[in-house]
């Protein structure tokens, strides 16, 4: 709970923000764009250091670990909010609950872990009704049954204007060896991503489309019907399950392992700075079916620019030992995408022209 004074304090450090360029005050106030999201958490986070011996992973990963007793108990947490993740005027509730879900589930797969129990908490203004709520639960419902977790808990809160979801995952394993981190690639890693890449930032940029030409003449109607799958993607994504089942079954252990939630360049960046590595993708292997290609086209974009910056398609990108090879060649919807390399060599993009450009890490910006 805040004091009184800090109330204050608080406030005018939010005003002279705001107002900065009045300000005649030394004291410097920074904008948070100037951080940008994983600046701020890093400045935000360093100066906790883990006091327990129960704090196996701390921040910086898909999810923490605890260590309790037998148990690796990994657990991560996950906003959605109106306006910034979702937009309702083409976002089904149903589809909602379930996305909410599985967003959190991807982290604890991202771990190599099987999730086990959620809880959801949600803020809502009173525009959103008990049959809205009910669907929505529908699809927390179907997710929860699709993916063998349990609900346990949450809260309920009032929202001014929206609706802000806050899910929390969990999963436990007893098996230390067995947890995958971003930071274990080692240079000669052969790195590999699960499914496609690019469809769910393309589903976005049909309903973004559909949304303009409604808002404009509401006699228009949505134009959907061909890009179901894209748009499936956007509004009812999946977590990797049958990856990480697969990995348990043949006893692989990836030796790094991210979700992509950000896009293919940011989410690698981050394994690359974790495990102080380089990376190069081969373009021509990065995976991206033919109707995502061809609307990348429609919409005058790069097909390879949407694979590696939309984000949002929740695959899993890995490394493994080249010892491990044969143990992948049989994993359905797998595909080698490039290798590890020394830190010195950077992150890159070999291009099917032969070129070679450094990536960048152009994810989402949340603020
Ligand atoms: P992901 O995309 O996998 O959900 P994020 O990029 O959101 O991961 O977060 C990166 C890391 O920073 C995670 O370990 C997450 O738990 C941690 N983190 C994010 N926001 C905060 C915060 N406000 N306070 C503490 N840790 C945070
Ligand atoms: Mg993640």
């Amino acid at each position: 709970m805040l004091s009184h004074s800090s109330f204050i304090t608080t406030f005018t450090l939010l005003y002279k923000c705001r107002n900065q360029s009045n300000m005649k005050d030394s004291k410097k106030v920074t904008d948070v764009n100037e951080y940008g999201e994983f600046g701020l958490i890093d400045l935000l986070t360093k100066p906790f250091k883990s006091k327990l011996k129960s704090t196996f992973k701390g921040v910086g990963d898909d999810s923490g670990i605890i260590k309790n007793a037998k148990d690796y108990t990994a657990i991560t947490t996950d906003f959605l909010i109106e306006g910034i993740h979702f937009d309702v005027i083409y976002t089904p509730m149903k589809h909602l609950g379930y996305k909410a879900v599985v967003v959190n589930l991807s982290d604890i797969y991202a771990m190599n872990i099987i999730p086990s129990h959620i809880t959801v908490s949600i803020a809502i203004s009173s525009k959103y009704s008990v049959e809205a709520l009910e669907e929505f639960y529908e699809g927390i419902k179907a997710a929860c049954d699709m993916y063998h977790v349990d609900l346990i808990g949450g809260d309920t809160t009032s929202h001014l204007k929206g609706m802000a979801i806050c899910v929390t995952a969990v999963g436990s394993t007893q098996d230390q060896n067995s947890i995958t981190y971003r930071s274990g690639a080692r240079q000669g890693d052969i790195l590999c991503v699960t499914g496609n890449l690019g469809a769910a930032y393309l589903g976005l940029q049909i309903l973004e489309r559909e949304k303009h030409l409604y808002l404009s003449d509401d006699k228009i109607k949505p134009e959907l019907s061909k890009y179901t799958y894209l748009i499936e993607r956007q509004l009812k994504p999946e977590a990797n399950k049958a990856a990480v089942e697969y990995f348990h079954k043949i006893g692989l252990v990836p030796t790094s392992m991210i979700d992509i939630s950000d896009g293919l360049s940011s989410d690698l960046m981050h394994i690359c700075s974790q495990s102080s590595v380089g990376a190069y993708i081969e373009e021509t292997k990065v995976p991206i079916i033919e109707e995502a290609k061809s609307l990348a086209i429609e919409f005058n974009m790069n097909p390879i620019t949407c694979a590696l910056n939309g984000g949002e398609d929740y695959e899993l990108l890995f490394t493994i030992d080249p010892m491990d090879i044969e143990k992948i060649k049989f994993m359905p919807d797998v595909h080698i995408i490039g290798e590890i390399v020394s830190a010195s060599d950077k992150v890159t993009l070999h291009s099917s022209g032969g070129a070679i450009h450094p990536l960048q890490a152009q994810g989402w910006n949340h603020f």
